[in-house]
């Protein structure tokens, strides 16, 4: 249900448990675009109530890849220029390791309506509990035992002893939950299959229930944008929003990516799938985020370059799919290339070096630019260039038989090697321009059978099957070295 007459305040709300998840930089640039597009404000909050699975660093380590990918929160938690972090907005704290007094205060609040019960059951009772529903075949769900035989005077005399505790929700046993997802539709869960969760742990922390429950509501969220994974859960966040009195925000629950050969869920066992990696990898942000928007949204137009802003202004979340959405990594790569080849040379010069300190010295920034000028062409990743600079550097090792044009003989590849160098030889030092070199090159070459002065040519000057035209390579590495690369083929 849409809340009325509110203004848009979504959030991300991480866990910290030690990487950003592609899926998760997706969430957080729906909540994002959808924020920005209705003027609303978007927050970032840190989800750490299961400490066992909370990373020392992991907060800062979200922070970068959110700046990386130049997805801003407008409020909530933040590094500052130390690194420290820090806390911005009226609604804090944001982390919800801060916030324990909160949630208890709340928890109980629910025991004092009757909504929730206190449990003392041990993990003994309750493992034996579990062993006899498997064996009925029974989903495993509290018996609701202290609710029906604890009064709540007999409860907190044995918390005043010093008893270990839970606190439980108490779920209605009949009727059924209800709600417009805002990307599903309607949904409809019976309560019957909902467990008595617990809401508040026994040393104190509240459960991911609870929390975002209670933050979601004191933090004036207006639309909940999450995974998949969260919408079994959802009817248990409505029925507590209703045992509070409060009105829920609106929930929409994003399709799972999917790994394109085993059509499961996209995960850590697949490979890449932190935006570190990606990061690390030589992606750009702007590819990232154009090919993760794609991931689950629809804009329903041929279209499929869009820039930030073009995503602001577009995204609609009436166009969110169901269905999940295919990770295609040939796609992702098409993608980056595509924003490659939008840069400058300059600009990916900067962007390359990190790729490239085995070169350092070798490697002037002239060089560095004549080298893209013509390789950012083929690249799909930055760290590409790192497989793609060394032949430019030197000649590398290569079999004299790739050197074969067709049927070519020895004595045929000779006399076309041997035409090239006299052509490279006739281009003036300052005429040494890729275009030029082509001209010459294909005036001398027969129409009909171009590989036959071409092929060599490149080969003598790369040593590879596969690189760029040879005019592109003879204007990088100069006139000197072709010549001196030609006569080297010659003698093979
Ligand atoms: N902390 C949860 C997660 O990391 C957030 C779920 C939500 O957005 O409500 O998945």
């Amino acid at each position: 249900m849409k809340k009325t007459n509110e203004k848009v305040r979504v959030r991300f709300a991480p866990s910290p448990t030690g990487y950003l998840h592609i899926g998760g930089l997706r969430t957080a640039l729906y909540n994002f675009l959808y924020a920005k597009k209705n003027k609303g404000d978007y927050f970032l909050r840190i989800e750490d109530t299961d400490q066992k699975r909370t990373v020392p660093d992991a907060i800062s380590k979200l922070i970068e890849s959110l700046k990386w990918a130049n997805i801003f929160h407008d409020e909530g938690v933040f590094a500052d220029e130390k690194g420290e972090i820090v806390e911005k907005g009226e609604y804090g704290p944001y982390i919800q390791s801060k916030r324990l007094e909160i949630y208890q205060k709340y928890a109980r609040v629910l025991v004092e309506k009757e909504k929730a019960y206190y449990c003392f059951c041990t993990p003994e009772r309750l493992d034996s509990l579990r062993a006899v529903q498997e064996k009925a075949k029974l989903a495993p769900a509290y018996d609701k035992l202290c609710l029906k035989t604890l009064a709540p005077e007999d409860a907190k005399k044995r918390i005043a002893n010093g008893e270990k505790y839970v606190i439980r929700f108490d779920v209605p046993e009949t009727g059924e939950t209800e709600f417009d997802d805002a990307v599903r539709g309607n949904v409809k869960f019976v309560n019957k299959n909902l467990d008595d969760f617990v809401i508040l742990k026994s040393d104190g922390y509240p459960t991911y229930h609870l929390a975002h429950v209670v933050d979601d509501h004191l933090m004036k969220t207006s639309l909940v944008l999450r995974g998949e994974e969260w919408l079994p859960s959802t009817p248990k966040h409505i029925l507590m929003f209703r045992a509070f009195g409060w009105e829920a925000p609106e929930y929409g629950h994003l399709c799972v990516i999917l790994n394109k050969e085993t059509k499961k869920k996209l995960s850590k066992r697949d490979g890449d799938v932190s935006v570190e990696d990606f990061m690390k990898k030589g992606y750009l942000p702007e590819a990232v985020i154009n090919f993760i928007a794609l991931l689950g949204w629809n804009p329903k137009t041929e279209k499929e370059m869009f820039s930030l802003e073009e995503l602001i202004d577009e995204f609609d979340i009436a166009k969110l799919n169901r269905a999940g959405a295919i990770f295609d990594t040939e796609k992702l790569d098409w993608m980056n290339g595509m924003y490659i080849r939008k840069k400058s040379v300059e600009e990916l010069a900067g962007l390359c070096r990190p790729y490239l300190v085995k070169y350092e010295k070798a490697l002037t920034d002239g060089y560095l630019k004549k080298v893209l000028t013509v390789e950012r062409e083929r690249m799909k990743k930055l760290s590409d260039i790192l497989e793609n600079i060394e032949f430019y550097f030197s000649l590398p090792e290569y079999n004299r038989k790739i050197l074969v044009w067709k049927n070519m003989d020895d004595a045929g590849i000779k006399k076309s090697l041997g035409k090239s160098k006299e052509i490279l030889n006739g281009v003036e030092e300052d005429k040494w321009e890729i275009n030029n070199i082509k001209e010459k090159l294909l005036e001398a070459a027969d129409p009909k059978n171009r590989g036959e002065l071409l092929w060599p040519l490149r080969v003598a000057l790369t040593g590879k099957e596969k690189s760029p035209s040879p005019w592109e390579v003879a204007w990088v590495i100069g006139k000197e070295e072709s010549i001196k690369r030609i006569g080297g083929a010659m003698e093979k």
